[in-house]
Formats: structure tokens, C-alpha cells, sequence
């Protein structure tokens, strides 16, 4: 029998590599406890008020959902005062990320992002036939002369990441806008700024007013990161009000369901849980950070939720060393990194205190 056709171009793909479910890692192991700082979760939770909007909805949960998120949209507009038509919500930024390609990416276009980034950009522009670009980076950051460099005829979209998954490093607000002035307004760029409010460096850019000058970009933003709403799938774009329209015409009709859309109205009712997180986040990645140094371990000193870390060995021994001891990290190899490299999302001070143990346990074995 003839096997079904499908189409080619996603043939080079490979599936995307989650982080280890806990309970994988219990059951593979024989543990009790296990601490999972491998997907830049939120490590406080949510906030209890997202939580009791998320009981409350499910007596909705017959209904489809509000496809046009509405409440949320008229808060996010009035917050951020941009108009309604100007933003589109996504189940999770990934499900903004996806809809690029299929908004902008003939077979054939290229697209460009940086060598070491999350890897949903290429699975965008990969999937609808598009070619992805990398370009190097510099001291592990983004190098935006290296991608201005790279634009051609055929370039489509540019995808950014500011701070960087799996490097947490930034660009600051000077190089973003000479960026922006270079690049031909025919190119579209996507900024992702998932870890935006991690961020303590005040040269970090504020994309949001430059959106009144640049027409050719989308800034994107998650309630998964300092919101602690993950599992609830929330993100959205905000862009010129054309540019929306184009993103509409693809959205699948409920693609946010009536507990995200809850949990994140909730969720920005309480700006106390998004500080404490963020407080929780400095300090204790301050600690992880002195340790790493009292030990003598590279890493990365970063404006995220994470800190790429350098293990000065194959990270594939180091990775399973620490989840025999409860921990599950990252393998930077994924992200196309080097291959010493782990990602370790900054956890509670008591997680991180166990996480430093089990890394000196692992990096001393033979
Ligand atoms: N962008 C970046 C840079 C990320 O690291 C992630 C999450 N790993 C996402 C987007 C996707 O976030 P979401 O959970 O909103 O789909």
C-alpha cells in the first residue's frame, strides 16, 4: 500500500524535547522528591488569586471560551495603552511564535535568529517550507550586527529573544533601536520578551512605545514565566493593527481556554506575586551565583528566571548524575549549545541550596 503523502519540507524536523516530568523521574529512579528546575517555571506557583479565578471558571468548562479573549483584552489594553485591535492572544507565546511562519513564510524565505535561542523560531519558519538563518553570537548574546549582516532579498522574519533562552542575556536599549533603524521595514521582527520582567539591568529596552514608530514588529509576552500560569497556555502578540489582522485570519478559534483567560486577568490583578517573584528570583540566583564561584564554575551571569551553566564536561553524565539525585535540569546540547552546558531555572532558596549539593556530588564523580 502506498504510504500517506505528507509534506516534505518537515521532514528535517525533530519533536520538540520537553523537560522531564516529575513523576518520569520518580518512578525511573525510585525517588520521592524531586526538584524540577528544567523549564523556567515559576517556582513560587501562581498567585492565589489566579488560582480561585481557575476554580471558579471551571463550572464553565461546557462552554467554548471567549474566542476574542474580550475582558482580558480590554485590561491588557488599558494597562498598556495600546488599542484592542492590537493585540492577539496565543495558546502560550509558542502558539504566536507558530502562527509567524504561517503568516509570513513562503517555502524558499529565510528567516534569521541567533545560533543558540529557543528553538520554536526555527520550528516556525522550518514548517512552512522557510529556511532558518543563525547567526553567531558574541560573549553568548545576541549579535544584532551579525544578523543585520545576514538580511537578504529573501528575508522574511527576524526572530529576537530578549533576554535569551537558554543564555539569559539581553540587548539593550541603544542597540535595539539602531537595529530598528537599519532594518528595511519590508523584514518583520518578532521580539519575544517572555522573561522581560525578570529583568534588573536599566539599559534593558521598552519595546512597547517604539511599537508607534516601527511598524514591522511584534512584541511577544507570556503568563507563563512571572505569572506562574504555564500549564494554563496564555501568551499574546502586540502589534499594529494590521499586522493583528493577518494573525487572526490563522488563530484557531478557541485557542485560549476560559481558565487561562481567568487565571490571567487574576493574575494581573496581583502585582504583589509578580514582585515577590521577582524578588525571589534575584535573591536566590545571587546565591546560586556566589556558590558557582566559591566552586569555580563558569556560567553565564543572566537577566532570566535560569543560569546557563558550565559543568567543563559531557552535560549528558552531569544531567543524569543529578536526576539520579532528585534534580532534573536541562541539557544545553538541545538548544545548540556547547555540549558542558546545562540550563538550571532558579528555584526556591532551599531547592537551589540541594541543587548546589547534588552539583558538587555530580561534578565529583569520575
Ligand atoms: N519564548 C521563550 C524565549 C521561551 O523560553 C518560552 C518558554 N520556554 C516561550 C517563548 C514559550 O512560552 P509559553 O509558555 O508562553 O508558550
Amino acid at each position: 500500500m502506498q504510504p500517506v503523502e505528507h509534506r516534505k519540507v518537515i521532514d528535517p524536523m525533530r519533536p520538540y524535547v520537553p523537560g522531564r516530568p516529575i513523576e518520569d523521574v520518580q518512578r525511573e529512579f525510585g525517588l520521592t522528591s524531586v526538584v524540577k528546575l528544567a523549564s523556567n517555571e515559576n517556582p513560587l506557583g501562581c498567585s492565589p488569586k489566579a488560582r480561585e479565578a481557575v476554580l471558579a471558571s471551571l463550572a464553565e468548562s461546557s462552554y467554548y471560551p471567549d474566542g476574542n479573549c474580550t475582558n482580558l483584552r480590554a485590561r491588557l489594553s488599558e494597562t498598556l495603552g495600546v488599542k484592542p485591535g492590537e493585540i492577539v492572544f496565543g495558546c502560550g507565546a509558542d502558539e504566536i511564535i507558530g502562527m509567524t511562519g504561517k503568516v509570513f513564510v513562503n517555502p524558499g524565505d529565510e528567516c534569521i535568529t541567533a545560533s543558540a535561542t529557543f528553538s520554536q523560531y526555527e520550528a516556525s519558519a522550518v514548517s512552512m517550507g522557510g529556511v532558518m538563518v543563525f547567526a553567531p553570537m558574541k560573549n553568548n548574546a545576541y549579535d544584532l550586527n551579525a544578523i543585520y549582516d545576514r538580511i537578504t532579498d529573501k528575508t522574511r522574519v527576524i526572530f529576537l529573544a530578549n533576554p535569551n533562552n537558554p543564555t539569559g542575556t539581553m540587548f539593550t536599549a541603544e542597540e535595539e533601536i539602531a537595529f530598528l533603524e537599519k532594518v528595511p521595514p519590508r523584514v518583520f521582527l518578532l521580539i519575544d520578551e517572555a522573561y522581560a520582567e525578570f529583568v534588573a539591568d536599566p539599559s534593558y529596552p521598552q519595546t512597547l512605545p517604539l511599537l508607534k514608530k516601527y511598524k514591522n514588529i511584534m512584541l511577544v509576552k507570556t503568563f507563563s514565566k512571572i505569572y506562574g500560569l504555564a500549564s494554563l497556555r496564555i501568551g499574546y502578540g502586540i502589534a499594529d493593527e494590521a499586522i493583528i489582522g493577518l494573525y487572526e485570519k490563522i488563530r484557531p478559534p478557541f485557542n485560549v481556554t476560559i481558565q487561562g483567560q481567568a487565571a490571567a486577568l487574576a493574575a494581573l490583578s496581583d502585582q504583589e506575586f509578580a514582585e515577590e517573584s521577582f524578588r525571589n528570583n534575584r535573591r536566590v540566583m545571587d546565591y546560586y551565583c556566589h556558590e558557582l564561584d566559591r566552586m569555580g564554575v563558569n556560567y553565564i551571569p543572566g537577566q532570566t528566571n535560569f543560569i546557563a551553566t558550565d559543568t567543563g564536561r559531557d552535560s549528558r553524565g552531569v544531567f543524569q548524575a543529578l536526576m539520579k539525585r532528585g534534580y532534573i535540569v536541562r541539557p544545553c546540547y538541545i538548544f545548540g549549545m556547547g555540549d558542558s552546558w546545562i540550563r538550571v531555572t532558579i528555584g526556591t532558596m532551599e531547592q537551589m541550596k540541594g541543587f548546589v549539593e547534588a552539583l558538587k556530588e555530580a561534578l565529583s564523580e569520575p
